[in-house]
């Protein structure tokens, strides 16, 4: 197997096998980084990295896996105020209310099927 070497902040050079290494790719921007848990001091260490040494790690026999930022972020914002005190008030009375808010349950879940 391929040894890979890399940086610890703490240790300084490291030598690492593929399987101790993972790519990760941000799926949003297509940046790249890779992670390791250095084997001196047990820290977890990510890097960035550019595509051409995300070629080599791969190439090497490194996984890799995407990921991307919560959809929670691209929601649109500044479509109200602050809450307010009656709002709050109202809510509250939404969650005492058995009814409402089991009903309210029963949409959500029909929603997510
Ligand atoms: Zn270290």
């Amino acid at each position: 197997m391929a040894t890979i070497r890399a940086t610890c902040g703490e240790c300084g050079d490291v030598v690492l096998t593929a399987a101790d290494v993972r790519v990760l790719l941000c799926t949003h921007d297509n940046s790249a980084s890779y992670t390791f848990r250095c084997p001196g001091c047990r820290l977890m260490v990510v890097k960035a990295a550019r595509g051409r040494t995300v070629d080599l790690l791969v190439a090497s026999g490194v996984a890799m896996s995407s990921w991307d930022y919560p959809a929670e972020l691209r929601e649109p914002r500044g479509a109200g105020g602050p809450i307010t005190h009656d709002e709050l008030l109202d809510f509250h009375r939404f969650l005492v209310d058995d009814a409402r808010f089991t009903e309210a349950l029963t949409a959500l879940e029909g929603g997510r099927h």
